[in-house]
């Protein structure tokens, strides 16, 4: 393999590159991003960045001493992906050539239909949506956040900790119920209203009112919620237009082996664009969490460089952290599996929960609320026994 292409300059294309150099590829290495910036880590966007106590420089990835000896084609888009002539189309006309191709596209924040271009309106998925959004946060009033999911509960918390008078709503009954199940999302979603934050749950967004600029957010039941900012907090979709057309299987994201392979030779993908085979869970699983988006690269170029000669290893259970209202939230697993769910210490209460997802007696997930030791210990036995 003499060149490798990888797209998507983020923290998954990133440890792509790494993995490639780390082991052993000394090949021409290109790395192309549609974003202007070298890269960055997201989950502080949420907190601390938009917070204002984490200045740019230190969302870099990069060290500043790191370097992987790769072309870095920044702030140009690929629009296609030809197989056969083993060649990646850009927006600004430009052609890669390459041996192999590693898909690290990432997600996008989904939108709200009828927003666009109504001021005071925001998603938030990259540094420059943080800065929009922090700029308007600093002058205060009034956020409403649709969605109670993670991103936009951590939203509501930081905006709530800068002052603003918060309102999160949610169209399911409980928030998070999806990842946590309905029991735990309900304890963690309960921080909101500890702390003064009004959670309207089990109805949907109509639409939004305002002339040039948002004034409220209009439910479905009649109710209107005045809002001088609007957060728009409602999921993400995989980055794969640009593979239509490509050949390649697509099935909510790139569908991939439990190794990264894609149903095209040379080819693997890898972080939140990647639908990956899960054997644990015996279906493929798209996971949108910053660890898998790290550690999985590894394997996926170890299938790359052996041009798929590898048995693929069983990945470890996802895992994803939160931060809300000073809580860290640890979680690790697949909360759907479970047949029940235990509180193995702390207590739903004092919201320093420790608890045990388990099917037909053995545990499948576990979740943390500020119990990082016992969550860790806990983390550990699922890898040993799912
Ligand atoms: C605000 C926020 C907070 C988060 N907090 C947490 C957290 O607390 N815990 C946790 O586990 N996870 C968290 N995450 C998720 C985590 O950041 C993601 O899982 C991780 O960023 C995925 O990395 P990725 O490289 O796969 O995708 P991305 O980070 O989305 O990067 C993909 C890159 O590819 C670029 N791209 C897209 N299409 C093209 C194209 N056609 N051509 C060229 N480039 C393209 C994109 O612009 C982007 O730069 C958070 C995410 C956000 C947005």
């Amino acid at each position: 393999m003499r060149t490798v292409a990888v797209v998507g300059a983020s923290l998954a294309g990133l440890s792509a590159a790494r993995s490639l150099r780390k082991q052993g590829y000394d090949g021409r290495l290109v790395v192309v991003g549609d974003e202007l910036h070298r890269p960055y880590d997201r989950p502080p966007l949420s907190k601390e960045f938009l917070a204002g106590t984490l200045g740019e420089a230190e969302l870099a990835l990069e060290s500043d001493d790191e370097d992987l000896a790769a072309e870095w084609l920044l702030g140009t888009r690929a629009v296609g992906l030809d197989h056969r002539g083993r060649t990646v189309r850009l927006a600004d006309g430009r052609e890669v050539r390459a041996d192999g191709f590693v898909l690290a596209t990432g997600a996008a924040a989904r939108t709200l239909p009828g927003s666009e271009g109504l001021a005071g309106v925001h998603t938030l998925r990259t540094l420059d949506d943080a800065r929009a959004l922090r700029d308007e946060l600093a002058r205060g009033g009034r956020l409403v956040v649709i969605g109670g999911g993670f991103i936009g509960a951590e939203v509501a918390s930081t905006a709530y900790a800068l002052g603003l008078e918060v309102t999160v709503v949610e169209a399911a009954p409980t928030p998070l119920a999806g990842p946590l199940g309905e029991a735990m999302g309900a304890v963690v979603s309960g921080l909101h209203a500890d702390h003064g934050v009004r959670l309207v749950c089990g109805v949907g967004v109509k639409g939004l009112s305002g002339e040039s600029r948002v004034d409220a957010v209009l439910l479905e039941d009649g109710r209107s919620l005045p809002a001088d900012i609007v957060v728009v907090g409602v999921g993400a979709r995989p980055n794969v237009e640009w593979l239509e057309g490509s050949g390649i299987a697509l099935d909510n994201g790139v569908k991939c082996g439990a190794d990264g392979r894609t149903s095209l030779a040379g080819v693997v993908a890898v972080g939140d664009c990647a639908n990956w085979y899960d054997p644990r869970a015996g279906h493929h699983r798209r996971v949108e969490h910053w660890t898998g988006a790290r550690e999985r690269p590894d394997a996926a170029i170890a299938t790359l460089l052996a041009q798929g000669a590898v048995e693929p290893g069983v990945p470890r259970p996802p895992y994803f952290w939160s931060d809300q209202y000073g809580v860290k939230i640890q979680f690790a697993g697949h909360a759907a599996a479970a047949d029940s769910v235990t509180v193995e210490a702390g207590s739903a209460d004092g919201r320093d929960v420790l608890a045990v997802y388990r099917r037909a007696g053995d545990p499948v997930a576990v979740l943390g609320m500020n119990q990082p030791r016992l969550f860790t210990r806990w983390r550990k036995q699922l890898a040993a026994t799912s």
